[in-house]
């Protein structure tokens, strides 16, 4: 499967659907992404291959450790995240895979600030916050 920014200069190949899908409705995403909340497919960073020029962005996460961005700086697409958490893993922004059938997430995270018009049709895990 293969992931883009915007113009396509920025690219990610990965080898099919991640297995752990997250749907984020904290602040931090909202901004991040302009969209009333974030989906990230994680992998393995090792399956992950990233192509093209990028620039990151990192903020200091609730949890105290920091999360990663890195976006096209050319066009400002987000492509992918890292939290320093979990540094063998790398998130892959889903809406950069446009595949509309691609796999919802498995938990949705930080619906104390879910947008309340907005519910998931699929069934997952929820969480008022951070995962537990
Ligand atoms: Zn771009
Ligand atoms: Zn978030």
């Amino acid at each position: 499967m293969k992931a883009r920014c915007q113009c396509g200069q920025l690219g990610a190949t990965v080898p099919g659907p991640g297995d752990q899908i997250v749907a984020c409705h904290c602040l931090a995403c909202q901004r991040r992404t302009g969209a009333p909340f974030g989906v990230i497919a994680y992998y393995d960073r090792a399956v992950v291959t990233l192509t093209g020029e990028v620039r990151e962005y990192s903020r200091v996460a609730d949890s105290g450790n920091s999360f990663t961005t890195g976006f096209c700086p050319t066009c400002g697409s987000t492509l992918y995240a890292r939290a320093d958490k979990h540094p063998q893993m790398i998130g892959i922004t889903v809406g950069s895979f446009a595949d509309p059938g691609h796999p919802p997430p498995h938990r949705a995270v930080f619906e104390d600030t879910r947008h309340g018009w907005f519910a998931f049709a699929a069934e997952m895990a929820h969480f008022p916050q951070g995962r537990t």
